[in-house]
């Protein structure tokens, strides 16, 4: 068993607080909203374009890249100041991976970052995967967990974020069970990033079931961008990990859709419920950081967010005792990070 890092195996004990959901290098712009539905912000991205930011989110094609290693590796030292340990990077395919500059950053900061592998929604999928079959699309992963990156030596230590819609699209679901199939065969956990517009974790996690992948090596993301009771229960009834993944983030991506990330006193309040009920030992967290108002150079909350503040409001707004904050922020992504 080993967990990967960009800068080689780590010892599990080494790990520390991580969170299981970040980007640090990453091109959303394809999400860019440059209608007229909005109006774009004209000036340098910087602290003065925060509040515009917030409001307008997806209106700034620039703020949805992260592309700058300098900034990255001030924004990784902050997480080692906070506290943090190690950031797990699900930057796959398509989506403005950056693996040589990853290392640099990982090196530079000394912050330990774990990656993903896989496709992202389809928009951003490779040409190649449309004519691909399951099994040929598992074998590219398959590749990647036992051979590394693109001739970087980089190896993966899980699969995903794997990219769904609403509903999935038919090519989306080729690569959620090639995913099922990769992490069958490998012994990798699948991460899978579900859209806030529906309810798709469950037929998600059967359908990964059926290939083969143990419940309790499943991360369903984003669970905290549809706050529902009951399909969190529903979700926490199939033994999956639960991820509550965008703390931070408190966006309107567009006022004229009025379509916005819950706050992060929403997040807190479904996650007690869900800590109170007995369910602990399958949440992990994140801040999933793709944009630049997301970072603290820019008046952003940053990366180190998760570890200064809300690891602490674990136990004073969700009320988790210290074996439970444990279990979230260490334990957990540590069973899920180790694979054969
Ligand atoms: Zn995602």
């Amino acid at each position: 068993m080993a967990i990967h890092t960009v800068l080689g195996e780590l010892d599990p004990a080494d790990l520390g607080p991580t969170s299981m959901h970040e980007h640090v290098f990453s091109d959303l712009r394809l999400w860019a909203k440059t209608g007229d539905d909005g109006i774009k912000w004209e000036g340098p991205i910087g602290p003065e374009a925060q509040a515009h930011l917030r409001w307008n989110g997806l209106h700034t094609p620039d703020n949805l890249l992260l592309h700058d290693p300098e900034v990255a590796v001030a924004e990784m030292e902050a997480v080692k100041r906070a506290g943090g340990g190690t950031i797990v990077d699900l930057t796959v395919n398509g989506m403005g991976r950056r693996v040589a500059d990853l290392v640099e950053v990982s090196r530079r900061s000394g912050v330990p970052i774990a990656i993903g592998c896989g496709y992202y929604v389809e928009e951003m999928h490779p040409e190649e995967l449309a004519s691909m079959d399951v099994d040929a699309i598992a074998a590219t992963m398959l590749d990647e967990l036992r051979d590394g990156i693109d001739g970087t030596g980089v190896i993966p230590a899980l699969i995903g974020e794997i990219g769904t819609n609403h509903p999935p699209t038919e090519a989306e679901w080729r690569v959620v069970r090639a995913a099922g199939r990769a992490g069958a065969e490998s012994g990798a956990a699948v991460n899978i990033h579900l859209s806030w517009r529906g309810a798709d974790g469950l037929v998600v996690t059967e359908a990964l079931i059926e290939e083969g992948v143990p419940a309790d090596r499943i991360i369903l993301s984003h669970l905290d961008e549809r706050l529902d009771e009951g399909y969190h229960d529903a979700v926490a009834e199939t033994g999956v990990v639960m991820e509550f993944d965008t703390f931070g983030s408190e966006y309107f991506y567009s006022t004229k859709s009025r379509a916005r990330n819950p706050t992060d006193v929403e997040r807190l309040t479904f996650l007690a419920r869900l800590i109170e009920a007995g369910h602990g030992d399958r949440i992990v967290i994140g801040c999933d950081i793709w944009s630049q108002g997301n970072l603290i150079r820019n008046g952003g909350c940053g990366y180190e967010h998760l570890f200064r503040r809300v690891q602490p409001a674990l136990e004073w707004a969700c009320g988790a005792d210290a074996a439970t904050v444990e279990k979230i922020m260490v334990e957990t992504p540590k069973r899920l990070l180790d694979r054969p």
